[in-house]
């Protein structure tokens, strides 16, 4: 049985995130580190709707953890400005105007571009002048294959090597690439970006001499299953939240009803549920139609109970006539069309639902589960992408050393 005392039960619908299942799946992973792998923790899209200065906060004391990784430079401010001083490093490109504030606030740039390093010399003489004396660190990114950003890993491209440790003002902090197929059982693609990377790695070592302090290139599902890609750091997006990178690195490390199944085995505990309560129940007769469209109509005497969730809040429209709730432990079908704000779910065989009861959208409840996974295939979304998508209107509540922590509303200082 749920504390139902744990929660705030006017919500009409909140995430409750368990800060004890993210390190838990950081334990995981590192379990498959050598001790000298840091791990970057992918916060971006605010923490894959998960909420990333709550969770950045929390992890800033995990041991092993380098810093953060978020996607743009208003991400990493938000984090410097709630407080988290762990070096960031932003993934995509920064844009100029955002230099001088990268540079006073430490957060690392992803630089493959000549134009960023003229910029951001520029942006270092111009702190100088207001008495900050401060490098620019940055990454360079390299395109092993992705074909999105990054300087190609050829020999050509060591005179960009070159520039960047000679431009005054620049610290080189990091080197790294992005895997685009390691989350497939097949590693041939992922093998050949990573030795692309190698050698290019020993380029710049042996021809030019350079040590890079940070180089990097795996992702969640590189994490799990190339252990030969972990270098001095690693960085661990999608499975920190218990999500997985895809079907088939779930089926070759995770646990089937609890036992391993697979050559390495990940443990990986969902970190969000979604819960919301009934707010009207109602009978209808045959005939009678439900929600928007008419779409669903009833063929006998039926219990309708209509919950306050919708598209608005990222729970998809693509639901309709699909999904399904859990409801006492029970699994409620989704009726007709998902409103903006609210659906109607079918609980005719579940008679002890009534008005105030609890609505479990995503997570358990009892026996049952329903995972982000499940609904993102029946809704036709990407798991990531479903959790991305969640509503910044519902509050996100926490959970730590498992009891009730705190509350995250939008525009509210955690
Ligand atoms: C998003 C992202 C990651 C994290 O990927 P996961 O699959 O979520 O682990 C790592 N590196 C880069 C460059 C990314 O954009």
């Amino acid at each position: 049985m749920r504390e139902e005392n744990r929660i705030p039960s006017c919500q009409r619908l909140y995430a409750e995130i368990n800060l004890d299942a993210i390190r838990s799946n950081l334990e995981q992973m590192k379990a498959g580190l050598s001790p000298k792998t840091k791990i970057i923790a992918v916060v971006k899209a605010d923490g894959y709707g998960h909420g990333a200065i709550p969770i950045a906060k929390e992890l800033e004391n995990f041991e092993g953890l380098w810093g953060f990784a978020a996607a743009t430079a208003e991400e990493a401010i938000l984090l410097r400005e709630a407080g988290i001083s762990s070096p960031i490093l932003v993934l995509g490109y920064v844009f100029p105007c955002y230099y001088e504030r990268m540079i006073e606030e430490e957060i690392r740039v992803t630089v493959f571009r000549k134009d960023t390093l003229t910029e951001l010399s520029c942006a270092c003489r111009e702190l100088e002048k207001k008495g900050i004396r401060k490098k620019a660190k940055i990454h360079i990114k390299i395109d092993t294959g992705m074909n999105r950003i990054g300087i190609k890993p050829v020999e050509t491209e060591l005179d960009f090597v070159d520039r960047a440790f000679q431009t005054e003002g620049i610290e080189v902090e990091g080197i790294f690439t992005h895997f685009a197929r390691a989350d497939e059982a097949d590693k041939t693609s992922a093998d050949s970006q990573l030795s692309a990377f190698c050698s290019f790695l020993k380029l710049i070592e042996e021809k030019r001499g350079y040590q890079i302090p940070l180089r990097h290139c795996s992702n969640s599902a590189a994490i799990m299953e190339l252990p030969e890609a972990n270098m001095d750091a690693v960085r661990a997006g999608v499975a920190m939240y218990g999500l997985w990178p895809s079907e088939e690195v779930m089926r070759s490390c995770g646990l089937k009803d609890g036992t391993p199944s697979g050559k390495n085995k990940v443990s990986l505990t969902p970190a969000l549920s979604l819960f919301s309560r009934i707010v009207c129940v109602k009978e209808i007769g045959p005939g009678e139609a439900v929600s928007y469209g008419g779409c669903f109509v009833a063929e006998r005497k039926m219990r309708i109970a209509t919950i306050p969730a919708g598209y608005g809040d990222g729970y998809p429209r693509g639901l309709s006539g699909k999904g399904y709730a859990l409801i006492c432990g029970k699994k409620a079908p989704v009726l007709g069309r998902i409103c903006m704000d609210q659906f109607m779910a079918d609980v005719t065989d579940i008679p002890e639902a009534a008005e105030g009861t609890l609505v479990t959208l995503i997570g358990r409840d009892g026996a049952e589960e329903i995972t982000m996974e499940q609904l993102g295939e029946l809704s036709g979304r990407f798991n990531y992408e479903f959790a991305c998508c969640l509503g910044k209107r519902m509050p996100r509540v926490y959970i730590k050393d498992g009891s009730f922590s705190s509350l995250w509303e939008e525009g509210q200082n955690f």
